[in-house]
């Protein structure tokens, strides 16, 4: 678990980094709240900060108060720990009202900080579990169709920012009703497993998959062009109906997927484009399925 430091006086600072580190966490430090607020406004950042109330420019009540009114869609939540040097009850009240989760007056006793770490680490155990709960499908592990959708709003204005392609692709399982109805619905469970795994070993990196629907999966494809993307669609097709899937009770499950193919118009808005996709999968169902189909 990483934790900042935001203390702006060397001598807590290393203090307070020595003994964080022979706790066993990682530590990042800043300097002054400004460093602060730009490594806490960074993906990725650490998810509990030190923070001390006094430091030149940027304090740490108002570094809260930041930190707190800026919550990018999907984000982590934050832990915050003030470091005061002061304890009468307004000003503490005042730096709790500023958005921090707890505090600790200097000198402070080490057990005492390392015990209320404790307690803000269990809370952003707690948080990002939840967090993970609510944007990712437990079945196949993707995104859910929240957090898929989501996704393409943002990917789609980061490449239009960018001056760059986009493509996505809608795929959907084929006669998957027989399988439920004929192998039964767990065996249906594995199919839709193994599916998601097939999908997302047969993308690049930075390719993104969720499940849309039952058995149906989005793929967005940054920075792809018409043909890229066919290319790609057509490897995930024969990657999920190209060899029988293996399930628990001894079958082999060949399933084969339809997929609708669309690209980025660089005008429309994201349900225009996701309609545009299920059409064309609409089309590759009545054209045979088992294809690919713009
Ligand atoms: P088509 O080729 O036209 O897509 O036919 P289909 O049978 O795949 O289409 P349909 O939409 O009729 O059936 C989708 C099926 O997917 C129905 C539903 O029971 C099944 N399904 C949806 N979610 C799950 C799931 O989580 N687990 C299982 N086992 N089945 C699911
Ligand atoms: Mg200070
Ligand atoms: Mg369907
Ligand atoms: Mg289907």
């Amino acid at each position: 678990m990483r934790i900042l430091i935001a203390e702006d006086d060397a001598t807590s600072r290393l203090l307070l980094e020595s003994l964080l580190r022979k706790w066993g966490y990682d530590v990042v430090v800043a300097r002054d709240g400004e460093e602060a607020w730009r490594i806490l406004s960074a993906e990725n950042s650490p998810l509990i900060a030190l923070i001390d109330w006094v430091m030149p420019g940027l304090e740490g009540p108002e570094l809260c108060r930041r930190l707190r009114a800026h919550v990018p869609n999907g984000s982590s939540y934050r832990y915050v720990i003030l470091v005061t040097v002061r304890d009468e009850k307004v000003h503490i009240v005042k730096g709790l009202e500023s958005g921090a989760d707890d505090y600790i007056t200097k000198p402070f006793d080490p057990h005492e900080l390392r015990v209320r770490i404790t307690a803000g680490q269990r809370v952003v155990e707690l948080q990002e579990e939840l967090r993970h709960m609510a944007l990712y499908d437990s079945l196949t592990k993707l995104r859910n169709r929240r957090a898929i959708v989501d996704r393409l709003e943002e990917e789609l204005s980061r490449s239009r920012r960018e001056g760059k392609r986009l493509c996505i692709g809608l795929l959907d399982l084929d006669f998957f009703k027989n399988v439920n109805d004929t192998l039964g619905h767990l065996v249906g469970d594995e199919v839709l497993q193994e599916t998601a795994r097939r999908i997302r070993s047969s993308l690049r990196n930075y390719d993104i998959a969720g499940r849309y629907g039952g058995e149906e999966f989005l793929l967005i494809l940054p920075g792809a062009t018409r043909d890229d993307a066919l290319r790609t669609l057509e490897r995930v097709r024969i990657a999920v109906g190209g060899t029988p899937m293996a399930t628990q009770d001894g079958s082999a499950v060949t399933v084969t997927a339809s997929i609708g193919l669309a690209c980025d118009d660089g005008e429309s808005k994201p349900d225009v484009l996701v309609r545009r996709v299920d059409a064309a999968l609409y089309r590759a169902k009545n054209d045979g399925r088992n294809r690919v189909n713009e």
